[in-house]
């Protein structure tokens, strides 16, 4: 008799035995299983064989539902890491390494059996008849007339007087629409020295054939991609395949043509915007060998074989987060996977995260540096308008509307930041200062203009945008704050003549849309372009000459420790698509905070200089690098009793708490109601994650009434 243990669809990392039939040969790890549990038909995983346990009654598997493994391993492992690493179930897990229209139903039908029967109970009778008058009945047809059919089945089936049939869906051929035509490949460009340095250095441990992590820390524009391209020919020529992660929202055409055009046939493309359908399809292709895979964070768990290289792009991104379970850093679980695979990692960026930065200063990982710009475009003049001092508060400080006009007038493209969608931030009664609040979250509606309508960002709760107060029924309302739909009118404004395009999530819904703006803004068909972050990264226009910063202040004003960390970056990013071509680039930034560290140190470009003033505070602080936080959020709909199940756990912790962790809150988390639910919050922080596992499993801390408990290991989002 074989054993195997299972994992099943439970919130835990255990495995459970069963036994394998006599006439099942195959090897079955990393395949599917169909089991009964409390009379329930459930999918399990087979995770690995094992000796017969000591366990007195072991139930048998019903049927294997996959002809060929679908996990290899050593990517079973790396689940198996992960689900203990961020504290999910290991199922959840393994879900993450197939696609999700894989996980399909498994139909089961009952037909005639060879033997009949003279006696039976009367569902048994019931089944035998349907079976008489339909030929074969499916399971869920018997479960719709006879009352829990299990045991009857299983006496029949015994019997020989009915077969059970599980019958599984054939896995479906690589979608045509997604075939990929060879195209016209590109002449790489001679390396510049620092790209040569980099490159040669990567293709060292490449050749080694073991694991190690680079961090590739260049400026805007010196040619990181480049670099990647080379290291990933440099894999492939030694027969091994490559995963390039990227954020999402830099997953454009642009750069997706890079990849194309350097690889052809050999590169798979991952995305959110691909259907499920052509999403299993490109699963399937890499299964059969494609070598390169480019993709958002999910792309991480691609079935590659012979695993070389991967590489992360932006890599202090918060789009590498999961924000369920499991609540995965694929930047972190790619060093994990590559040390597993023994596979090279590049982790690239103008801006690291203070984590990463801080693992090249202590060596954990070889810091390469590109400090200049390729084909000699010099790093844009950046000026700062000092809000403060402007005599007209506006949208629009004097010094930007100049600029706008002079780089128009001079043939070139405008690009306006604005951290914020929607038209005006939201609308209060002069009369008795109330502003209408989402009824499901702790939050400010939005004012649409398009529609007229105020909106939850968080939930997408709506209502028309009232001409009374709600309050007092006063008539003298007020529009505050703007967003990006304000900053697009208001250049039209002020320049009737200009061709202005807007994008952001409100302009870009449709599957193509986003594509279709950033052509025309590259075939020059629009002068100036408004967005959100959206259009902060990745992108290459040669003809943008000013970016304008319309507020610095947003990100500055979050309550996240990683607030300035945040600004710094999308500030240098930002900067970073002004002056790509031949002319010289410049940037306005507009700010009621000149004087920030963040800000000022974006001004230079200087990364140096903001990480030595940011790793102060930190210290201080004791923030990352300097610690490990585990972020435990408590939800549910009754705010008292998330309230008391809050104090609670704080309770639990700091009793059970023998290693001197810093335990922080309960308080209320800082949207204090999402989606009818409300939030508390409670931090756990230490230098070793270890140990804050251990205090987590030792207070064995089950809520109840109703409550969730969300546990979240190195969180990105506010903290
Ligand atoms: P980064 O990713 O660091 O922002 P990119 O890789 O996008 O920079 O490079 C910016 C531009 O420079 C791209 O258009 C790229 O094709 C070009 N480029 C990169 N390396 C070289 C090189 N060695 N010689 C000429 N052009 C290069
Ligand atoms: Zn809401």
């Amino acid at each position: 008799m074989r054993y195997i243990n299972l994992s099943l669809r439970i919130p835990t990392t255990r495995l459970y035995t069963y036994s394998v039939p006599q006439h099942i040969k195959e090897n079955l790890v990393g395949k599917r299983v169909l089991i009964l549990i409390k009379q329930k038909r459930s999918v399990g995983w087979v995770i690995e064989e094992v000796e017969k346990p000591d366990i007195a009654e072991i139930k048998e598997i019903i049927t294997v539902l996959d002809d060929e493994p679908i996990i290899s391993p050593e990517l079973i492992d790396l689940a198996k890491w992960m689900a203990e690493y961020y504290l999910s179930g290991l199922s959840e897990a393994l879900n993450l390494f197939i696609p999700p229209s894989l996980s399909q139903r498994v139909i089961t039908y009952v037909e005639k059996g060879n033997l009949e029967i003279t006696k039976a109970s009367p569902s048994q009778k019931l089944i035998l008849e349907l079976i008489k008058e339909k030929g074969r009945v499916s399971l869920s047809m018997l479960k719709s007339r006879v009352s829990s059919p299990y045991s009857a089945l299983k006496v029949l089936e015994a019997k020989e007087a009915i077969k059970v049939i599980n019958q599984i869906k054939p896995l479906p051929g690589i979608s045509k629409t997604l075939e990929v035509k060879e195209t016209i490949k590109d002449i790489p460009p001679v390396l510049s020295p620092d790209q040569k340095d980099a490159v040669d250095r990567i293709q060292v441990f490449i050749e080694k054939e073991g694991f190690s992590t680079f961090l590739l820390y260049g400026v805007t524009g010196s040619g990181k991609t480049e670099v990647y391209l080379r290291a990933i020919e440099d894999v492939m020529k030694r027969g091994k395949s490559a995963i390039v992660l990227l954020p999402e929202i830099s997953l454009t055409t642009q750069l997706i043509e890079r990849f194309r055009m350097r690889f052809g046939a050999e590169c798979a493309i991952i995305h959110s915007r691909l259907t499920a359908k052509e999403r299993l399809s490109e699963w399937q292709r890499i299964r059969q060998g494609t070598r390169v895979v480019v993709g958002a964070r999910s792309a991480l768990f691609s079935p590659v074989k012979n695993l070389g290289l991967i590489v992360v792009d932006e890599e202090q991104s918060s789009s590498y987060k999961q924000e369920n379970d499991p609540r995965y850093n694929a930047r972190d679980t790619a060093v994990m996977r590559a040390k597993m695979e023994k596979a090279v990692v590049i982790l690239g960026s103008a801006t690291p995260s203070l984590e990463s930065f801080y693992n090249s200063q202590i060596k954990k990982y070889e810091r390469l540096e590109l400090p200049d710009r390729v084909q000699k475009s010099r790093l844009p003049n950046v000026e700062i308008v000092d809000m403060r001092s402007e005599k007209e508060p506006g949208i629009f400080s004097q010094k930007l509307i100049k600029t706008i006009e002079e780089t128009v007038d001079s043939g070139h493209q405008v690009i306006l930041l604005m951290n914020r969608r929607g038209f005006s931030n939201y609308i209060q009664c002069y009369d008795c200062g109330s502003i209408p609040g989402c009824p499901n979250c702790d939050i400010t509606l939005t004012f649409h203009s398009s529609d007229k309508r105020l909106r939850c960002h968080y939930c997408g709760f709506s209502l028309p945008a009232p001409s009374v107060c709600p309050k007092c029924k006063g008539e003298r309302i007020k529009f505050s704050g703007f967003g990006t739909q304000q900053v697009e009118k208001e250049v039209l404004r002020i320049f009737p003549e200009m061709r202005v395009l807007r994008m952001d999530t409100d302009t870009t819904k449709k599957r193509l849309s986003h594509q279709e703006m950033l052509s025309s803004f590259a075939e020059k068909k629009v002068d100036c372009l408004v967005g959100t972050q959206m259009i902060s990264k990745g992108l290459h226009f040669p003809n943008v000459t000013l970016v304008g910063v319309i507020s610095a202040d947003i990100f500055l004003s979050l309550p996240d420790f990683r607030a300035a960390e945040k600004t710094f970056s999308l500030l240098t990013q930002v900067a970073g698509r002004s002056g790509r071509g031949d002319a010289p680039g410049r940037v306005v930034i507009q700010t009621y905070n000149p004087g920030h560290y963040a800000i000022q140190t974006a001004i230079h470009q200087n990364y140096s200089l903001f990480f030595q003033k940011e790793m102060e505070y930190r210290r201080e602080l004791l923030y990352p690098p300097f610690s490990r936080l585990l972020s435990l959020i408590l939800r549910g709909e009754d705010e008292e009793r998330v309230g008391k199940e809050a104090e609670r756990l704080s309770e639990v912790l700091i009793d059970s708490n023998k290693e001197g962790i810093h335990i922080l809150g309960p308080a209320p988390y800082y949207i204090s109601k999402i989606k009818r639910n409300y939030l508390y919050q409670v931090i756990l922080k230490d230098p070793d994650y270890k140990k804050l596992h251990r205090l987590l499993s030792a207070c064995d801390f089950k809520p109840t009434g109703g409550v969730e408990l969300i546990r979240d290991i190195d969180p990105v989002g506010v903290v």
